[in-house]
Formats: C-alpha cells, structure tokens, sequence
C-alpha cells in the first residue's frame, strides 16, 4: 500500500480524537529530532478495518525522554519503566498510550525473558511474534504516514496467514504458541505450514514458562469474544496436554461448552441470574473433568493462588455437591434447594444450566428455575439477628434454628410479612411466649 493511501487509511478508519493525538505524537518527533512510529496490532487491524484504539508507539532513541515531554504537552500522567525504556502515558479520560524506545533482543535461553538493548526501529520489527504484528507506520511531522513492511506482514494479512518471523520463534518464547493461536482463531486465519510445524515441535518448551506467563497468555485467550473454536484449536495442536497432561475435550466436552457459550451471549436471559465472568466460568468448564488431584496440579501449575484458586475450587465443589444431591432426590423441598442453591456464584449456576441442559433428569435444570423465580426472593427475611435481640432472644446456636425456621416458614408461604416473622418468633421461640 503507497504512502497517501495509508494516510487516507488513518483519516476513514480513525476517529479525529486518535487522528489529532497521533499528529501531536508527529510535532514531538519533529521537536526532538527523535524518528517515532506507531506499530503492532493497532496497525495490524487499522489495515484490517477492524476498531482498536490501543496505540503503541515506538521512538528510536530515548523514549522515557519522549514520553515524558509528550505526557508534559498533552498534560497526562507518565508511568515509566526504565529498566524496559518503556512508557504509559494515562489520559484523563481514561485512555492510555504506550511509548516504549526501539530495541533489540537476545534470547540466551529458551522461554527465559531476552536481554534488551535499544536498537533500529527494523530491529524493533524483527523481534516481534508474527509478520503482521510487525508493522509500523512512521508519523512525519509534515502529515506523511509511509508503511514500514520489512517482514512481508502486508502479504499475509491479505493472505490471512499467522507466521513467525524466524525458525526458532516459538522455542525463545513459548508464549507465541498461545498468541499464534489467539490471532488466528479470533482473526479467522491459519498458520502457515512452516509456522505449524515450528510450533509443534517447540510444545515441549511449553513446560517451562513460568505459571505466571503461562496464565496471562491463557486469560487472553479466556478473554477473546468466543472461548470454544480457541479451546478445540489448543486440544487439536497438543497445546492443552502440555499445560496439564490431563487435560482433553473430547466431542460432548465441546458441546457443553457451546451451550455455556450461548448462556453467556443471552445474559439478560427470563431468569434475570446475572452476569458471569466469562473467564471464570470458562476456566470452571476447562477444568471440569479433571480429578481432583489433576485439578489441585493445574491450579498449582497456572500459579492460581489466593482469591482466583480459591473461588474456582468453591465453584466448583458447589456444583459437584449441587449435582449429587439432586441427582439422587427424588422431590427436593423449597428449603433444599434453597440451601443448596444460594450460597453458590453466577458463575456456578451457569455452568450448572449448560452441564445438565440435556439430562434426562431434569431436577437441576427445575430447582434453578424455581430458585430464580421464586424462592430466591422469597426466602429473604426482615427481621436480624438484632431484631432477636430486642425481643429478648438470647444469641447463640439459638438464632441459626430461629432463621432456618423463618426461611422454612416463608419459603412455604406460611408467612410473608415482618409481622408474621416476629409473630412466629414470639410463639415458637420465645421464653415467654
Ligand atoms: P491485542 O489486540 O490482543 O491487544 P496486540 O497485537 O496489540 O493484540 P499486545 O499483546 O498488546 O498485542 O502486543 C503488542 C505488540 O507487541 C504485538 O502486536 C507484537 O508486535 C508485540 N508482541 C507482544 N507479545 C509478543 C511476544 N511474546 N513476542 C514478540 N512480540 C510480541
């Protein structure tokens, strides 16, 4: 694509908001004597026609200097991290812009972080993950947007192909394997051939990434409008065994899962249940079948400490209770389903639905609905524990019988009203009643 064409690129793809800051990025440049581009995704998708506004831009030369001047100009906070040479400029409204100084990288080891040093803005290109992530289009200060393609990116976006850019890509950084994975799914792409051979072979390195890395690569993923096509894509390439050797979906797992999917697009569903997380629910499903052995192993691998372990292993033991007990009962009491029900997450209930939509049993699938129809409201109660107490209950084990029996009573619809409560606490708890 010619010089002009990129230019009339930004002014019908871009806002006059992006349009004008990316001008004033371009006066900078011309200030500082410093050459300054824009690159990566939002390049990648601003040729695709595809919306992003998280603009990336690299300097070639002292970028903390840049940044700090631009942050100055356009009176926006400036967080740097010179260890990188990178730069987060944060707007008042909200937005933010990365500003990061070219540079070089060596990968001593595999899967380790390189060693950086500053460099050209084509070394800046060549270290990137893929040919059209590597695309950078340089702001001149007299309105010129010329498009830098040193990696052959143009020739593959319009080929829709992801490929690395050289053969030991994967093995240096592991994490490309999930990248490549998340672009071509949600890009709807393929891997070049070449491309998938050096990923298989390097699916062994995938054992060294750190649980951290290796998460944040599969939140992204979790992240990504739909989770399926992604999860069978790791399941077909050998990704998923290496980040849990028992980790596999077959057939059925997939369609469970397009359920939950569907569940998770119609949130304002006639139940009015809320709305899940989808990476929660999600990692919930992928880690359904594991045993529990398999499944402590995974949480420790992915590095899953604290609040995020701990409410994925209650989700999950909720629904593993939730399911033994109404499988074996024949009729569940109003008070049995909501005990089981109410103490449980959105997240949890969504998974339930999308697990049992087909059973012949249905119970699950009732109890839900009549919890959210019904019971869940009509099991609140008026009257507290302070309430009790001024009407000379002594606290102690007393009070849970007193609720317990309330909750049984209004679920029943032996009582509806504060009146009634206090009434049946006064006949059947009180000293003096
Ligand atoms: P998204 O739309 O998901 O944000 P993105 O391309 O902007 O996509 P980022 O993760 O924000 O992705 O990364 C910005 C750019 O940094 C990428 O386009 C790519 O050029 C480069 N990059 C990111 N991660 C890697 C990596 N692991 N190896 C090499 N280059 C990378």
């Amino acid at each position: 694509m010619s010089e002009i064409s990129m230019r009339q690129l930004m002014q019908e793809r871009l806002p006059a908001s992006a349009r004008g800051l990316l001008n004033r990025v371009a006066s900078l440049s011309e200030k500082t004597g410093m050459p300054v581009y824009v690159v990566g995704g939002f390049v990648r998708d601003l040729l695709l026609a595809i919306e992003n506004l998280d603009i990336d831009i690299v300097v070639e030369g002292d970028g903390l200097r840049f940044a700090r001047e631009l942050a100055q100009e356009l009176k926006a906070e400036v967080t740097p991290h010179s260890k990188f040479g990178t730069s987060v400029l944060h707007f008042k409204d909200g937005t933010h812009l990365d500003v990061a100084t070219a540079r070089r990288e060596f990968y001593e080891e595999p899967s380790a972080l390189p060693t950086v040093q500053p460099g050209t803005i084509r070394e800046d290109m060549d270290r990137r993950d893929f040919t059209i992530n590597s695309l950078a289009i340089k702001l001149e200060p007299d309105g010129n947007r010329p498009l830098l393609d040193f990696n052959q990116g143009q020739p593959d976006l319009a080929d829709k192909i992801i490929r690395v850019l050289h053969e030991n890509s994967f093995v240096d950084d592991p994490t490309r394997i999930f990248r490549a994975i998340r672009f071509e799914q949600r890009l709807g792409f393929h891997l070049s051939r070449e491309t998938e051979a050096e990923l298989v072979k390097a699916l062994p390195i995938i054992s060294k990434l750190s649980g951290h890395r290796l998460t944040n690569e599969l939140v992204a993923i979790l992240k990504e409008k739909q989770f399926t096509p992604y999860l069978r894509r790791m399941q077909e390439l050998g990704v998923l065994v290496m980040v849990q050797s028992e980790l596999s979906c077959n057939e059925k797992d997939f369609a469970v899962l397009e359920r939950l999917e569907h569940q998770l697009r119609q949130p304002e569903n006639q139940l009015s249940i809320g709305e899940a997380d989808p990476v929660s629910v999600r990692l919930l499903a992928t880690l359904w079948s594991l045993d529990s052995d398999a499944f402590e192993s995974t949480l420790h691998r992915l590095d899953l400490k604290g609040q995020t372990g701990d409410k994925l292993r209650r989700d999950r033991s909720q629904c593993q209770a939730v399911l033994k007990q109404f499988g074996s009962a024949d009729t569940l009491s109003a008070l049995q389903i909501y005990d089981a029900l109410s103490p449980g997450s959105v997240e949890s209930v969504y998974w339930l639905l999308a697990i049992t939509e087909n059973e012949s049993n249905e119970s699950v699938q009732l109890a839900v609905e009549r919890f959210y129809s019904s019971l869940r409201q009509a099991g609140e109660l008026s009257l507290t524990g302070d309430d009790f107490i001024r009407m000379g209950l002594k606290p102690g084990p007393l009070f849970q019988r007193v609720f317990r029996e309330l909750r049984r009573a209004r679920l029943e619809g032996e009582i509806s009203s504060r009146e009634e409560e206090e009434k049946l606490v006064r006949e059947k708890f009180h000293p003096d009643g």
